[in-house]
């Protein structure tokens, strides 16, 4: 049906779409007054200044200028061209496309567009084909007794359209052709042999269709069930088509998004099986990168809506592997990232089989922040009594370090490096910076700049000592006005502090505070250490210029290490008592879950803050 789309039907998309529901699926907004506010998804903001008016049926960004009405977001968002935006949201309204004669050149219809949606219709079809033969026909038999002896219940195996492919290898063809397909048509889909296309590309296969954002099957993924084990691949899955980019879909992601804005928080997990478990337990947060490497295309699709990233790959080598790629993608985008260690069994299939949901639940639930998880395993790696143990796990830790985004948790991430180690701190700071203004100068840097390089490799010099991150919290409230002071003490403890500096000064402040002799001067005198002298008279000109905003940022910075110190303390003792069988550690075990999932709330809402 060719033609132009015509101005009737993009009014009545225009009219009928609320644009608020449109963008507030791809940027949490907030209601203010009239408006609607949200971070933009077209630059990099922290604060919100993308508006969107529902009156107006308009959004706007005050920093980037980006504009447009709904049909100009999903085209930018969805990468669709001005007629594949307007069928997209005509679709969701349920309206149907008016074609006409003449119109404006953009209003055409795109035979691109077209194609895309005569393949989506193709893999819906063959999917719905391929479910009937799984769960209805004697073929299927074998292929969902393997399912259902997974655990995966009938509910799940509905939900997610699970299919079985045919033993026949020349059946799809024929049965598709009967429908009234081209021949070229079915031989560029995708779903055929490219060398014999007669020959279907999956069979004998339990079958896991792959939806869009709204739910139409784009590909397939075919799992090996029986055979010549060693000449088929355990996994088949669609290469890149019109309709569909593996690199930037997520396996499940239609029916998690909803979850993901509410739990803000997602799993990326290994594979179809992986994901379906977590789904069928309940935790419907999961998703899954489809047969390649977490992308950061992917990993974007989710940033909006979450605080944190859960990463649950496979224990051997190579999921290992993958778990510390997607650490460093992830915190290159500035995201909180946790691991979820199974315990009994090696994927989330087995754990819901063997163990049940709640086991799975807990595994999440003891999910540990990845520096944790990044140590540990080097900890199993390398002897940390060995001068060369040391060099290796420091220099692997490093590059961890580079993808944080926030010096504060570098130095504090570097802290928990040489604790663990046992490594002297400012050996392992030099290390790092050298090692930086090594790799600069092997990159062949311009004249001048690396002279500019060399003065502040100079200044670095004479700092000899540097306050710790805790430390330099403290330190922002020492000014002549007690109001600061208070207001942090007010907040948090000196128990709430490690470093035995930071610890000492806050006692020395608190003394002042009390005394009502609080200033600089008095401070300075009751130190003993020469060393914490130095770093308050240096610390002084450093956070003058905002001292209540540098305030703040500390305080919250102290309460919420110490909670996730909090954490990892009860973390651990519930590791151990898992182990136990005794019905008192049982009852202490799930007195601290409650703990825990208290401490969790805390975390979250202080990161709101
Ligand atoms: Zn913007």
């Amino acid at each position: 049906m060719a033609g132009f789309i015509s101005q009737a039907t993009i009014d009545e998309v225009t009219a009928r779409t609320d644009i608020v529901r449109v963008v507030s699926d791809y940027v949490p907004l907030v209601q203010k007054g009239n408006d609607w506010w949200g971070c933009c998804p077209f630059h990099h903001e922290k604060t919100a200044s993308f508006s969107v008016s529902s009156e107006k049926k308009f959004y706007y960004c005050f920093g980037c200028h980006a504009g447009g009405t709904a049909i100009n977001f999903i085209m930018e968002m969805e990468k669709l061209s001005y007629p594949e935006a307007v069928t997209f949201l005509a679709r969701k309204q349920g309206i149907q496309i008016q074609y006409s004669e003449g119109g404006l050149e953009q209003q055409k219809e795109d035979p691109a567009a077209k194609l895309k949606q005569e393949y989506t219709d193709l893999y819906t079809r063959v999917a719905g084909t391929f479910h009937y033969m799984l769960t209805s026909t004697d073929a299927g038999a074998f292929a969902l007794d393997y399912i259902t002896k997974r655990g995966i219940s009938m509910e799940t195996i509905q939900k997610f359209k699970l299919g079985y492919s045919p033993r026949d290898r020349f059946w799809l063809k024929k049965f598709l052709l009967e429908k009234n397909y081209s021949k070229e048509f079915l031989e560029a889909s995708g779903l055929f042999s490219k060398k014999y296309p007669d020959i279907a590309f999956f069979t004998d296969r339990l079958m896991f269709p792959i939806f869009d954002r709204s739910g139409n099957v784009v590909a397939m993924g075919g799992r090996f069930l029986r055979g010549d084990a060693e000449h088929s691949p355990k996994y088949l899955n669609s290469g890149d088509l019109p309709q569909y980019k593996k690199g930037s879909t997520l396996y499940a992601f239609n029916f998690a998004r909803q979850a993901i804005r509410e739990a803000k928080r997602v799993i990326f997990c290994e594979g179809y099986m992986d994901c379906i478990a977590y789904h069928q337990c309940g935790i419907h947060y999961a998703v899954a990168p489809l047969g390649t490497a977490l992308t950061e295309d992917q990993i974007r699709m989710v940033k909006p809506f979450v605080q944190e990233i859960l990463l649950s790959f496979d224990s051997d080598k190579a999921g290992q592997e993958a778990t510390r790629r997607a650490i460093l993608m992830c915190r290159k985008q500035d995201i909180t990232v946790r691991v979820i260690q199974l315990t009994g069994a090696k994927d989330p299939a087995e754990i819901m089989l063997n163990f049940g949901k709640d086991t799975l639940t807990k595994d999440v639930e003891l999910a540990i922040l990845d520096s944790d998880f990044l140590l540990s395993k080097l900890q199993e790696l390398y002897p940390k009594n060995s001068p060369e143990g040391k060099k290796a796990a420091t220099l692997s830790f490093f590059e961890y370090m580079d993808a944080l985004q926030s010096d504060v948790q570098k130095n504090a991430c570097l802290e928990q490096l040489c604790q663990t180690f046992d490594i002297n701190l400012e050996a392992a700071r030099k290390d790092f910076t050298n090692r930086a203004h090594r790799g600069v100068q092997e990159r062949s840097v311009p004249q001048r700049l690396q002279s500019e390089e060399s003065v502040s490799q100079e200044q670095n010099k004479h700092q000899v000592f540097k306050p710790n991150a805790e430390l330099r919290a403290v330190l922002t409230a020492v000014t002549d006005d007690p109001i600061y002071f208070q207001k942090m003490r007010s907040r948090i403890s000196v128990d709430d502090l490690t470093d035995p500096q930071a610890r000492k000064l806050f006692i020395i402040m608190e003394e002042c505070s009390r005394s009502g002799s609080f200033s600089v001067s008095n401070i300075l005198n009751r130190c003993e250490s020469e060393q914490l002298k130095s770093m308050i008279l240096k610390s002084d000109d450093e956070y003058s210029s905002n001292i209540a905003q540098s305030v703040d940022s500390s305080i919250l910075y102290v309460e919420r290490t110490a909670l996730e110190r909090k954490r990892l303390e009860l973390v651990n003792r519930m590791r151990r008592l898992e182990r136990s069988a005794l019905p008192e550690d049982k009852a202490l075990l799930s007195e601290l879950l409650s703990q825990k999932m208290d401490l969790d709330n805390k975390i979250v809402s202080l990161k709101r803050m």
